[in-house]
């Protein structure tokens, strides 16, 4: 999901260039390197190809990660706005988040054809058989098949392994339509292991203005091109864990301000610079988050190449801001002990959604022998290793005051 935009929405300004459709270009200049996000229909939400499915999707999905019973106006201003991609899963809002989407379609007959609906559950589950999981999701859900189902969360493309007969059944069976994973950990390992394999139609990956310049990023993205995986991006604002609002974010935002519009909409936009991906996933708990996201994604410009610019010297100077999760290497670092990314991302949830509820409910779910060694365990081996700098201890220290 992507990291909630917490600030303003958008000025009085901004939205009336935005009615006013071509306002923006005035503040910018095209960059030539976006032709699937180029010269949407006025007004209209853009759309782009996921991959091998053949399926235009929106640019903007809406990421459930919240309680959907009691945000059905969302739903309802989502749907009508053209967000229609619906991103949820099995845990989301204690449960609250399939059973939302699932009253709206219930509420709303016709609705749920107008949806690209995904869900998923995790790999490591909890003993139970995964098509009861699934057959109980369709049923919160009120419906009798997932558009797209993601295995949640893997960090290694063996997690999908034990997958694979089962998703062939279960396409076979009409309850799902395509399928796929989503990873915040090691995900250019991930995405590279899936171009290998001819069964998987999609993933969503955290992206976002510091991880897409990478050359492993690059090589991982286009690999999927080549192999038809539709990609969807998660997490774009590129937030957490360490701290948020250094001087460099407040003269970015002074920066894009002046140009009408916020931040949060610039590191929108610098993702969907990247053609290989057809949607972001966005956290919009909210009708503020959800009209300046909707708004930003009908408009019509591209950030300037200075912009994308301004962006890549961000990621650089606030490298120690940021878990860019590659596990992989600090868990290797502290044989395995501590699970480093997975806490960061609770630290983010903390700290940049500031969803504390949500952040401690992610901590608990970490086996309880692996919270009570957090601080017993020696990182500086992590800490060197780090390709961020992050003081991985301190972090740690912090989790555990945070959200034991
Ligand atoms: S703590 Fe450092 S090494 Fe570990 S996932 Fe984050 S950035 Fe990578």
């Amino acid at each position: 999901m992507d990291e909630k935009n917490h600030d303003t929405g958008l000025s009085r300004r901004n939205f009336l260039k935005t009615a006013g459709a071509a306002g923006l270009a005035a503040g910018l200049m095209p960059a030539g390197v976006s032709a699937q996000s180029a010269a949407p229909q006025a007004g209209t939400m853009p759309r782009r190809k996921l991959g091998k499915t053949g399926v235009e999707v929106p640019v903007l999905g809406l990421g459930g990660m919240f309680d959907t019973v009691n945000n059905q106006l969302l739903l309802k201003q989502a749907h009508a706005w053209g967000v229609t991609y619906w991103d949820t899963a099995e845990g989301y809002g204690g449960g609250l988040s399939e059973e939302g989407m699932g009253r709206y379609f219930s509420r709303n007959p016709g609705a749920r054809k107008d949806i690209f609906l995904v869900s998923k559950f995790s790999h490591k589950g909890s003993g139970q058989d995964n098509t009861a999981r699934l057959e109980a999701g369709l049923k919160r859900l009120q419906t009798d098949y997932l558009d797209l189902f993601f295995v949640h969360a893997i960090s290694s493309i063996d997690d999908m392994t034990p997958f694979k007969d089962w998703a062939k059944a279960m396409k076979a069976a009409g309850k799902m339509k395509y399928f796929g994973f989503s990873t915040h950990t090691n995900m250019e390992d991930c995405l590279l292991g899936a171009a290998k394999l001819d069964w998987i139609d999609a993933a969503m990956i955290t992206y976002n203005y510091r991880l897409m310049h990478t050359p492993k990023m690059r090589e991982a993205m286009d690999s999927c091109a080549k192999a038809g995986i539709g990609l969807v991006a998660m997490k774009t604002q590129g937030g957490g864990p360490v701290k948020t609002d250094s001087e460099a974010e407040l003269k970015l935002a002074g920066r894009f301000l002046e140009k009408g519009f916020t931040d949060k909409q610039a590191r929108l936009k610098a993702v969907w610079e990247e053609p290989l991906i057809a949607s972001i996933c966005s956290q919009m708990p909210s009708l503020t988050i959800l009209s300046a996201n909707v708004a930003c994604a009908r408009d019509r410009a591209s950030l300037a190449r200075e912009d994308v610019d301004v962006f890549t010297k961000l990621a650089h100077a606030t490298k120690d801001n940021y878990c860019a999760g590659c596990g992989a290497i600090c868990q290797g670092a502290v044989d395995g002990l501590v699970p480093v990314n997975d806490v960061m991302r609770c630290l983010m949830y903390y700290r940049d959604y500031g969803d504390r509820d949500l952040a401690r409910e992610v901590f608990a779910s970490l086996p309880e022998e692996t919270r009570a060694r957090l601080l017993d365990v020696d990182y500086s081996t992590a800490e060197r290793a780090c390709p961020q700098g992050l003081a991985i201890a301190q972090l740690m220290r912090e989790a555990s005051s945070l959200l034991a």
